[in-house]
C-alpha cells in the first residue's frame, strides 16, 4: 500500500513571518486531525532553520527545493545534500521544471542530484513533465520516458520504493491555473510507472509514490487524487496558504 504524500513548494516565496504562521497553522491543525498522507513542506534555503524549529517534532516533514550533486567543495552558492541533512530535511525537490528550463538542468545533472540525496539520507522528489509543445506535438510519452531513463537508469539498487519519490508535473499545467485532466493524469501515471519500472524493477515501481503536480488546488484535489496511481501531489501556489494547502491534505482519499 502506497502512502500518499502531498508536498508543498513554496518556490521563491514566503518571508520568515509568513512562513512561521503558514508552518504553525499546518502543524496544529494536522496535530489536531491526523492526515490520511504524509505532508512535507519545502521552503526556501534562508528559511530551513526557521522552518525546522516550527516543524520539529511534529509529522511534518521538511524538504528542500533543490541540491547541488556533490557533497562539498567550490561551488559558491551551492548547498549540498548533507547539509541540508544536518538542517533537518528527510526530502529534497530535483529536477523541477522551472529549473531545467530556466536553468537549464540536464537530466544527468538531475539523476546525480538525486543520487547525492539518497547518499546523504535524503528522499528525492524527482520531478518529470512535458512541455505544451512537447504534449501537442504526441511526444509526452518519449519525453517522460527519456527523463526517467537517463536520471535513474544504471543507478543500482540506490533508488528503492522508500528512497524516491516521483512527480509528474506537465509544465504546461505548473502555475497556469490550468492542471491536467483526470484522464490525462490516469494515462501519464500508468506510464511513468511502467518507465520507472524499466528503470529500477517493477517490484521498486509498484511501491514507488508518484505525485501529480500543477495547478493542485482545493476545489480539483480530490478528483485528481483519486485517479489511480496518483501517490499524493506536489503543490506550488496553493502551498503558500494553510487554509489552501490543508484543503489539499484533507482531499486525500482513503486508501
Ligand atoms: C510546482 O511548482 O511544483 C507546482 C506544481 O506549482 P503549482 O501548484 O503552482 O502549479
Amino acid at each position: 500500500m502506497r502512502r500518499p504524500l502531498v508536498a508543498g513548494n513554496a518556490k521563491m516565496h514566503l518571508d520568515r513571518a509568513s512562513l512561521h504562521a503558514l508552518l504553525g497553522d499546518i502543524r496544529s491543525a494536522l496535530e489536531r486531525e491526523p492526515a490520511r498522507a504524509d505532508v512535507a513542506y519545502c521552503p526556501p534555503y534562508t528559511l530551513l532553520d526557521a522552518a525546522h524549529a516550527v516543524l520539529d517534532g511534529s509529522s511534518v516533514a521538511l524538504g528542500a527545493q533543490d541540491v547541488h550533486w556533490q557533497t562539498s567543495g567550490a561551488f559558491t552558492g551551492e548547498v549540498s545534500a548533507p547539509m541540508l541533512a544536518e538542517a533537518g530535511c528527510r526530502y529534497v525537490i530535483v529536477g523541477h521544471s522551472e529549473r531545467r528550463h530556466q536553468l537549464g538542468e540536464t537530466d544527468l545533472m538531475i539523476g546525480a542530484k538525486a543520487r547525492a540525496a539518497v547518499g546523504a539520507g535524503l528522499i528525492p522528489i524527482f520531478c518529470i513533465g512535458e512541455t505544451e509543445a512537447e504534449r501537442d506535438s504526441g511526444q509526452t510519452n518519449v519525453v517522460l520516458a527519456g527523463q526517467i531513463g537517463r536520471a535513474l537508469a544504471g543507478a543500482g539498487s540506490i533508488f528503492t520504493a522508500d528512497r524516491l519519490v516521483v512527480a509528474y508535473e506537465p509544465v504546461w499545467a505548473i502555475g497556469t491555473g490550468r492542471s491536467a485532466t483526470v484522464s490525462q493524469v490516469g494515462e501519464a501515471h500508468a506510464w511513468v510507472r511502467a518507465e520507472v519500472g524499466l528503470a529500477l524493477g517493477k517490484e521498486t515501481a509498484d511501491a514507488v509514490r508518484i505525485l501529480y503536480g500543477g495547478s493542485v488546488k482545493p476545489e480539483n484535489a480530490a478528483e485528481l487524487l483519486a485517479c489511480p496511481g496518483v501517490d499524493g501531489a506536489l503543490v506550488g501556489g496553493a502551498s503558500l496558504e494553510s487554509k489552501s494547502f490543508l484543503g489539499i491534505v484533507r482531499a486525500t482519499p482513503v486508501r
